[in-house]
Order: C-alpha cells, then sequence, then structure tokens
C-alpha cells in the first residue's frame, strides 16, 4: 500500500472538476452565474464549435480587484460567502469556489477584468498560472475558455454530437436569460445569433425572443402569494403541448433549478387538459425566504431541497387551475392572435 498522502492541488481541482464541469454547457452556465452574481446589466456569450474550441464571456459587472484575481482561482475561494450561517441564506448563484480552479484545470483560460480602474489580465493552462499583466480599464470581466477537455481525454471522448452539445449550451443560456429579464443577454454560436434579449425587466419578451411570439401568444400569466411564498410566471394553454417535461423550467429564487415534485405540481395543475404524454410550456419564478432552501447538495447547485416543498407545489397547480378556468370564461381566449 502507498502512503496516505494529501493530492496536489491541480490534481484535486481537475477530480472536483469531473462533478462541476461536466461538458461545455455547465461552463457557460458557470461563467454566466458569475455574471449574474456580480451585478452585469449585459452577458454576451460567444461559443465556436459548441464550446471545445471556445467560449467567451463579456460583461460589464463590479470585476475583480487586480491584487484579487489570483486568489478566484483558488479552489474553495469565494467572496459571496464567509461563515458557516451563510449557508442557510445564500442570495447569490455562486458560494462553492470551484468553478474557476476547476474550470482552468481542465482548460486554457484567459481571464480580463476591472473594477472601473486599473485592469487586470491572467492566463492559466491545465490549472497552472502562465502569464498576468495588466489590462485595459473598462469595468467588467471578460473571460475566454479555450481547448477545454484538452488533457482529459475521457470526458472529451464521453460528450454529445456538437449539435447536442450546443443545444445544451443554448438551453442553459436560455433559462438563465428567463430567469433574469433585466439583464440583457446574446448568444452567439460560430457567428450564427441564437438569442438576444433587451434586459427591460419582461420575461414576456424574453420567452418571444426563445421561443417566438405565436408561441408566446398561446402562454398565460400565473400569480399567487403567501405572506412568506411568491409564485409568478407563464404558463401555456392546454393546446400547447410538447412531448417533455424539459420545458417546464422553474427559477428558485433568481437560480434555475431542478425539481421533480415542483415539475409534477405545474402538470397537476391542468388536471387531465393534457393528453398523455404531453406537457406544458412553463416558466415559474418562486420567490421564498433562502432560509428555506438548501442549495448546497449538489456541486452545480440545480438540485436544491425545499422545506415548504408541498405548499409551494399546492399553489402552483391552483393557479394553473384558475388561469384555465378564467380561459373558459371567455370563449374567445384560447383563438389564435
Ligand atoms: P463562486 O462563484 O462559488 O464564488 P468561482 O470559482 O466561480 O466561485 O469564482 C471565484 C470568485 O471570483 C467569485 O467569488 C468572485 O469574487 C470572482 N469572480 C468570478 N467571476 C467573476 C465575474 N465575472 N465578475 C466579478 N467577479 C468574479
Ligand atoms: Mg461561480
Amino acid at each position: 500500500m502507498e502512503q496516505i498522502h494529501k493530492l496536489p492541488t491541480i490534481l484535486a481541482n481537475q477530480i472536483s472538476a469531473g462533478e462541476v464541469v461536466e461538458r461545455p454547457a455547465s461552463v457557460v452556465k458557470e461563467l454566466v452565474e458569475n455574471s449574474l452574481d456580480a451585478h452585469s446589466t449585459e452577458i454576451d456569450v460567444t461559443i465556436e464549435n459548441s464550446g471545445l474550441k471556445l467560449i467567451k464571456v463579456v460583461d460589464d459587472g463590479d470585476g475583480i480587484e487586480s491584487s484579487q484575481v489570483q486568489t478566484a482561482f483558488l479552489r474553495h475561494a469565494t467572496s459571496k460567502i464567509t461563515e458557516q450561517r451563510d449557508l442557510f441564506r445564500v442570495r447569490t448563484l455562486g458560494f462553492r469556489g470551484e468553478a474557476l480552479p476547476s474550470i482552468s484545470s481542465v482548460a486554457n483560460v484567459l481571464l480580463k477584468t476591472s473594477t472601473g480602474s486599473v485592469g487586470t489580465q491572467v492566463e492559466y493552462k491545465g490549472g497552472k498560472l502562465v502569464a498576468q499583466k495588466a489590462a485595459e480599464s473598462r469595468k467588467g470581466t471578460t473571460v475566454i475558455v479555450s481547448s477545454l477537455f484538452y488533457n482529459t481525454p475521457a470526458r472529451l471522448k464521453y460528450l454529445s454530437s456538437p449539435n447536442t452539445e450546443l443545444s445544451k449550451i443554448s438551453d442553459i443560456v436560455n433559462r438563465l436569460a428567463l430567469s433574469h429579464p433585466e439583464v440583457s443577454f446574446s448568444l452567439v454560436s460560430n457567428d450564427r445569433e441564437l438569442l438576444r434579449t433587451s434586459g427591460r425587466g419582461d420575461m414576456l419578451q424574453v420567452l418571444g425572443a426563445i421561443y417566438g411570439v405565436k408561441t408566446v401568444s398561446k402562454m398565460k400569466p400565473i400569480k399567487a402569494k403567501t405572506p412568506d411564498i411568491s409564485v409568478s410566471g407563464y404558463v401555456s394553454l392546454p393546446e400547447l403541448t410538447r412531448s417533455s417535461r424539459n420545458y417546464i423550467s422553474l427559477i428558485l429564487n433568481g437560480r434555475y433549478v431542478r425539481n421533480f415534485p415542483l415539475t409534477k405540481a405545474v402538470i397537476n395543475g391542468y388536471g387531465s387538459k393534457l393528453m398523455i404524454g404531453r406537457f406544458p410550456i412553463a416558466v415559474v419564478k418562486i420567490t421564498v425566504d433562502p432560509a428555506l432552501v438548501d442549495v448546497n447538495v449538489h456541486p452545480t447547485k440545480q438540485e436544491v431541497r425545499i422545506s415548504e416543498e408541498p405548499k409551494i407545489g399546492g399553489m402552483l397547480s391552483e393557479a394553473i387551475r384558475t388561469m384555465l378556468a378564467n380561459q373558459q370564461l371567455i370563449p374567445d381566449a384560447t383563438r389564435d392572435l
């Protein structure tokens, strides 16, 4: 038997990259979430070759102080939480301090950042710092990830077709844009624009940019509120369905999450109005006290535990039932616009 020894940092980072950076879309998610946490108003994502050649995220957010840039690449280094009780009131999308070290351990990363005064640029290759210099002082951060998974051939092999990987990127950017209509997003892949939102704060406009005006004309608003829970969003009329549950997006306190019971609650709201195997398109924003949500369940933070889940589910189903009942009072409401 070998002696027990602590793993070298780069190897440890590559191991956590296995969970945090499953595919190009995970890199896009982590970088855009960092931009959102930095109060950006505009986030532009550029992709080449489904993210394997290049992923570039440009934001106009807070930026990172020059003296802190290298710290941002250390594992478990974060500006977002400090002490144990912060874990129970997480208001940011990130808090684990894993994204930058993980991504930079399996790719080349160039990060340019400025808080509005002096700017800094760093370059990491396979987890190692290879260059640092002064950069332009425009406030915000640009991260360019290239040669993703160049040193993890098994991960590269496990990826799906370029089209599938691109659609996963597009899907995640759509959901991030839906969860933040107040931020203007763009997604360009191999010079083709796949999404552009205005950032005017209107979820319906973002839905239109994603699904087209015709589809969105068949989506109706829902709303429900108790003193500690509020639910709002848009859901499709029963005539507008898809063959997968994937078009049901849940946004919990600004974070896109997967949650089976709440997804089921959306479907249940339709009662017998959906055909078997058909599912609605829905985007539901849920706001609760962060103390009721445990986001520290999985490294990607898409799985969460919510203590008031049955109550929120009940509110969701009921809000959809009410919307559908009102629809029946207006005979023409379901007609094509
Ligand atoms: P986390 O988001 O969990 O804190 P990351 O590894 O994603 O961990 O980022 C580390 C730190 O780097 C963040 O806490 C933040 O302070 C800083 N940072 C990363 N990206 C940006 C960005 N786009 N704008 C401003 N600060 C950033
Ligand atoms: Mg992060």
